[in-house]
């Protein structure tokens, strides 16, 4: 899937290890090299809350996890590497010094990709015998969560970076004129000098500044942005009247534009003082996971509606999904024993509840899902239900037999246990990695015109093939025993 099978990261600090996790868990083999003996214990924290959150956000199990290899020098991390990150502190010198022992020994064809968040390409290339090779590949803090990668450089290099990073998941955005610290940071650094302003002037707290993002412009900024928000404020006449009504308050200004606020020791220590008051009961640690699992979150919620990050995670989730075309006359890989699996995913961990295990009602959602699958394969997919046919369910029965916590992989198989005319009875059997059986469900279903809203026969191509399938699952025993 991939078409770079060996990735190089250089500095394995915040955002090295952030690329690592996400290369690695998204199958990619990965030689890492930092200068820091400590590197390696760095690395395998990012690592742990990687593997904790990012799976949770995908309905189908990720590729196998990618090989792990801490070399002793840079020339060994780089010398087959296709995809080099460089990820060294962001000091001009420093990495003109790396991009030269990189292009010392890594193929011509490597595309070096460096995490700067402020350089231009152009700065990055001075004096490198190989200029083009060189770009700008600026993601964010989590890099095994955060979609989005910026990217400057040169044409060639930029597509085929693009076209790498949308495989492993990532949202690339191609910047059009090379600029210093890009896009993100451009604005970021706005909304960061306005808040230093803020403290400094005593009108608010790190808290209060913190609450006015969170509970306000933070929640419309995560699913619309910047632009198609204020088109919805400026009601029915839209981006114009906005325009119109807010643009002379830009003349004003409200803010202290390019001023800065002298970050002297009082200013810091308030800060601080204030950060502690804010955060203080809470490691590091701690945070990062509080972090990400509500990232998680947001974005499965976001996945429901189809939108933003979460429209991203669906396109990945159809690249993930296998093919369960059922092949009756020979052995299908997506057959065991006849049955069909349905499910090979993680538990999520926003389909947990306060005893710490998957929830009673996140058992019925998966054997959900388990259902439509079986009838996807034989047909009855969205054209099917665009076509004016579905299934409605009428009765389904839970048997829970063990528990099973966020980050377990959970496997379903299922079964046509009757059909008749417009009913069909499924059976589905959900097991752990184990192979320990979790769960049983018993679903019935009744085939309905969506036009009507009244039960009727299967049709066409789906009814042929759903009747194939029933006939080859019934020699098989019942899965509820
Ligand atoms: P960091 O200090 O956490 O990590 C840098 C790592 O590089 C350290 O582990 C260090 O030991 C290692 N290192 C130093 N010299 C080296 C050398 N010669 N060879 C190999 N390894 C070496 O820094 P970071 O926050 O991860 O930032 C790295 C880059 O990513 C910077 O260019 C920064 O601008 C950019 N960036 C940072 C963030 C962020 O939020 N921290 C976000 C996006 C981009």
């Amino acid at each position: 899937m991939n078409q770079f099978e060996q990735a190089a990261v250089i500095g394995g600090g915040v955002i090295g290890g952030g690329w690592v996790a996400r290369l690695l868990l998204m199958g990619v083999d990965v030689n890492i090299y930092d200068t820091d003996p400590e590197a390696p214990r760095k690395i395998e924290a990012v690592l742990e809350n990687a593997k904790q959150s990012l799976p949770s956000l995908y309905d189908y199990r990720l590729p196998a996890e990618g090989e792990l290899r801490f070399t002793d020098s840079l020339a060994e991390a780089v010398i087959t590497a296709q995809w080099i990150c460089e990820c060294v502190p962001e000091r001009l010198e420093l990495k003109h010094q790396v991009y030269k022992d990189i292009q010392s020994y890594c193929p011509d064809s490597a595309i070096i990709a460096s995490s700067t968040s402020g350089f231009r390409p152009s700065q990055l290339q001075e004096g490198s015998i190989r200029p083009e090779q060189i770009i700008v590949a600026h993601p964010f803090n989590p890099v095994y969560l955060i979609p989005l990668v910026e990217l400057v450089g040169e044409q060639q290099c930029i597509d085929t970076a693009s076209d790498y990073l949308t495989k492993l998941g990532f949202m690339p955005i191609v910047i059009r004129k090379e600029i210093d610290a890009h896009i993100g940071d451009r604005l970021l650094e706005a909304v960061w000098r306005e808040g230093l302003w803020l403290i400094n002037d005593g009108i608010a707290t790190t808290q209060e500044i913190d609450d006015v993002i969170r509970y306000g412009f933070g929640l419309r900024w995560a699913q619309m942005g910047l632009f198609e928000t204020y088109r919805i404020a400026g009601g029915e006449a839209g981006m114009a009247h906005f325009l119109e009504q807010f643009g002379p308050a830009l003349k004003w200004p409200w803010t202290k534009l390019m001023d800065v606020p002298d970050l002297d020791q009082a200013l810091i220590d308030k800060i601080a003082m204030q950060s502690n008051a804010q955060s203080g009961d809470y490691s590091i640690k701690q945070l990062e996971r509080i972090r990400d699992n509500n990232l998680v979150a947001m974005m499965r919620a976001l996945k429901r509606e189809n939108w933003g990050a979460g429209e991203l995670i669906n396109r990945y989730d159809a690249q993930l999904a296998p093919d369960l075309s059922v092949d009756l006359q020979g052995a299908s890989e997506s057959l065991e024993c006849g049955l069909v699996q349905t499910a090979d995913r993680v538990v999520p961990n926003d389909w947990t509840d306060y005893n710490g295990h998957m929830n009673d009602s996140r058992y019925a959602e998966a054997f959900s899902i388990a259902g439509d699958e079986l009838l996807k394969s034989t047909g009855a997919d969205a054209d099917y239900v665009v076509g004016g046919f579905s299934y409605f369910t009428v009765d389904t029965r839970l048997i829970y037999r063990q528990e099973c916590h966020a980050g377990d992989n959970i496997r379903i198989y299922s079964r046509i246990a009757l059909l008749e005319g417009k009913k069909v009875r499924l059976e589905h059997q959900m097991l752990n990695a184990n192979d320990d059986i979790l769960a049983l469900c018993d679903q019935l279903l009744l085939h309905v015109s969506l036009k009507t809203r009244r039960s009727c026969d299967p049709q066409g191509h789906h009814a042929r093939e759903l009747s194939k399938l029933a006939s080859s699952h019934a020699g098989i025993p019942s899965l509820l025993n």
